[in-house]
């Protein structure tokens, strides 16, 4: 999914080093399997026979599959469409996925508009079987998974190691985490926001400058969507690759959104699904979800503003007024 994938496990004897490894191992192990299924980067995944298929018949699909579609069809149903992984053929078009294509043509992209609609993807099963069927109710529709997939990943690998008996651990990919935790690091754990405007904030790692703020996270998982991500620079004007589904244009109401909720596959589509909201409509919806949090810093001509739901602003630290 290019990205890359840590896992930490915290445990108190040293003897137990072996066995960590090997639920490290199993972990990341389940993790590849489920990149060689979710994955957009790869012509042998799943994603990519359902897009060749489900136009013209029904796909038999993963029961991984399912579930990460169900919570892509949730998303799309409270977002009123902000989320859509039906986006794909107008996601094509701009290529953020390797390397970027540069602006599309108006034509093109109200051209694959019509083709993005999440009604049309039928996620469906028979009476009395665990078999479930894709179907596109249109030609030419493609699903692409980039903006849940990750969470669901993180999900199964910390699965893999809680079922191992490690209830103490944290999986983060690229923007995408989840935590458990026990007696051991309860209490303890920041979880630090990306400064989206921050000067190379990659290799800035340790200075407070990288970071916008934090806050104290024991378990959960924390999804976090921005503009700064994958991006080409036009006429002054930032592209990125979270694309309002509504225009195939660049979502342009907020510059990163932060959600934190139990499931991390739930972060990851609310914190995409939050980015297009923008800071007004996405914290209501974070607000009206049961536990779910979430922070979006939006752009105000040169400056940065925020915007939170009531829970977490009472636990953020914020660096940058
Ligand atoms: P994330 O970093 O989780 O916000 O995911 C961004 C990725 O999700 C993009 O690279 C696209 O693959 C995909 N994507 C972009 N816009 C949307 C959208 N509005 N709904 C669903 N997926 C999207
Ligand atoms: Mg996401």
């Amino acid at each position: 999914m290019d990205t890359m994938v840590s896992i930490h496990v915290y445990a108190a004897k040293p003897a137990n080093e072996p066995a960590i490894h090997r639920a490290m191992a199993a972990a990341f192990a389940e993790m590849s399997r489920l990149d060689s299924l979710l994955s957009s980067y790869r012509r042998d995944s799943e994603v990519a026979a359902i897009n060749q298929n489900a136009a013209a018949d029904n796909v038999t699909v993963s029961s991984d599959m399912d579930s990460v579609l169900r919570v892509a069809q949730w998303a799309a149903q409270i977002s009123n469409g902000a989320f859509d992984v039906t986006l794909a053929p107008v996601l094509r078009l701009w290529g953020f996925g390797a390397d970027s294509l540069g602006l599309p043509s108006p034509g093109k992209i109200a051209a694959r508009l019509p083709l993005v609609n999440d009604q049309d993807l039928v996620v469906s099963s028979e009476r009395n079987s665990p078999r479930r069927f894709v179907h596109f109710r249109r030609q030419n529709m493609a699903i692409d998974l980039g903006g849940v997939a990750k969470g669901y990943v993180v999900d199964r690998g910390i699965a893999m190691l809680v079922q191992a008996g490690f209830r103490d651990a944290m999986i983060t990919a690229g923007g995408d985490l989840r935590a458990v935790a026990s007696p051991l690091t309860a209490g303890r754990r920041y979880i630090w926001i990306k400064h989206p405007r921050a000067a190379n904030s990659d290799s800035a790692q340790n200075q407070t400058g990288a970071f916008w703020g934090r806050f104290k996270l024991d378990a959960g998982a924390v999804s976090t969507s921005g503009d700064y991500e994958r991006f080409f620079f036009k006429d002054g004007r930032r592209y990125h690759h979270i694309i309002d589904p509504h225009t195939g244009y660049p979502a342009m109401l907020a510059v990163s959104a932060t959600v934190i909720t139990r499931q991390a596959v739930v972060a990851d589509a609310l914190s995409t699904a939050l980015f297009v909201l923008g800071p007004e409509r996405g914290i209501a919806l974070a607000e009206s979800l049961r536990e779910a949090d979430a922070v979006i810093i939006y752009a105000d001509g040169e400056k940065l503003k925020w915007r939170a739901t009531q829970a977490l602003k009472n636990k953020l630290e914020i660096f940058h007024q």
